[in-house]
């Protein structure tokens, strides 16, 4: 037997964090105590309202078939409902609503639905990985769309070529921004939704963070004038809510756009488990400070984190949203280089930025998903040169 990837599987770029992962892996056997900025994973636990209804709704047997379709109604105008109140954009559940076995799926999938052989996808670099392998595994191309400090980190649309517009089917953009903390401005989101109006592009807006703000609430497209005409937007359950192993998501948006991912979703999968939708909806119907409470916690994490930085000589400024701290390191050192030494001689594991696209070179990302006391344990380690 010669048991070969297709074409596609292997142009896949090598996953820069398999070495990171490993390298930890090795320290953590022989006895170093290793303090994880690594993953973006929630570490405090999911609310009792929502583990609640999932125990009372796990044994109701009605519940334990094939979910099949993009949701159960009920809780599709849950979704609807919590839109209308949070966004202020009126959903018909029906047609303008699909739950998710996480958003990533549904980032996953969508280029499966709209993007050919010779088609094109427009991709913030760097980025969530997510947008350009997804599109590589649909036999299409990734143009990536560099995010610099010097335009706050948002993608300068006027340098995308008109050849590649023209090819363009899908642009994805991602605001709050992994790995770059930073927001996207209503100028920005309008003239992103002209150049897909324009050019009969999909605009596919990653909103998984859209809870996990410091200043401004970000808003949704939908909110603005035709991004309803344009755009597919991407929710999560999982940095809300602290839900990350649950699985669940959903997209809103353009019935077309819902409507291709959701028949490429029928070909796939079976939809969300029920008491899972039952439980996400009770999410979005629960206390609004659960997630102003996430917000404290984060913020107070990120400014302890960065007084400590700043005092260690690596500048550092509060982000706009996420989780994420997005660090300059020392001019000469390469991102995997200072990531490395972190790890070897401190214990410390970031994330060296080049992970995420050539233009993530020159930083590192902590991400605060950890314990005030580890941090302030990891900046006592830094000071102790
Ligand atoms: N989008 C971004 C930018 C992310 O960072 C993540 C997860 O880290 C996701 C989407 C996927 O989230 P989930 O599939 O858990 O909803």
């Amino acid at each position: 037997m010669d048991i070969r990837f297709n074409e596609r599987l292997n142009r896949l770029p090598p996953y820069l964090f398999i070495e990171i992962d490993r390298r930890k892996a090795e320290l953590r056997q022989a006895g170093v105590d290793i303090i994880d900025f690594g993953i973006g994973d929630p570490d405090t636990p999911t609310p009792d309202f929502v583990v609640g209804k999932m125990q009372e709704s796990v044994a109701n047997p009605a519940g334990h078939r094939y979910p099949l379709g993009r949701g159960k109604p009920v809780f599709r105008e849950a979704i609807a409902a919590w839109f209308r109140g949070r966004f202020g954009v009126e959903l018909d559940p029906a047609g303008e609503v699909l739950f998710l076995i996480g958003s990533k799926e549904g980032i996953g999938h969508l280029p499966f639905a709209f993007l050919d052989r010779d088609d094109i996808c427009l991709v913030p670099e760097p980025g969530y990985p997510v947008y350009a392998n997804a599109t590589i595994l649909a036999g299409a191309t990734p143009h990536f769309m560099p995010l610099e400090a010097s335009n706050g980190y948002l993608p300068d649309l006027d340098r995308i070529p008109p050849a590649v517009l023209n090819r363009a089917r899908i642009i994805f953009l991602n605001y709050p921004n992994n790995p770059t903390g930073a927001a996207a401005p209503d100028r920005f989101w309008k003239e992103a939704i002209a150049l897909a109006a324009r050019y009969n592009i999909i605009l596919a807006s990653d909103a998984a963070y859209s809870e996990i703000y410091y200043g401004e609430r970000p808003k949704s497209i939908l909110e603005f004038p035709g991004g309803r005409e344009v755009g597919i937007e991407f929710h999560s359950f999982s940095k809300t809510f602290n839900m990350t192993g649950w699985r669940v998501g959903f997209a809103v948006g353009n019935r077309q756009a819902l409507a291709g991912l959701a028949a490429v979703k029928e070909n796939l999968d079976s939809g969300v488990f029920e008491p899972v939708q039952a439980a996400a909806a009770a999410a979005l119907a629960g206390p609004e400070a659960f997630t102003a409470g996430l917000r404290r916690m984060y913020r107070k994490r990120l400014e302890t984190l960065i007084a400590g930085l700043n005092g260690y000589g690596l500048a550092a400024r509060m982000p706009a949203g996420t989780f994420y701290l997005w660090v300059a390191i020392p001019a000469g050192r390469t991102s995997a280089e200072y990531a490395g030494h972190l790890l070897e001689k401190k214990g410390i594991l970031t994330t060296p930025g080049n992970g995420f696209g050539p233009h993530g070179e020159g930083y590192i990302r902590f991400s605060v998903t950890i314990d005030e006391t580890r941090i302030l344990e990891a900046l006592e380690r830094l000071k102790q040169g």
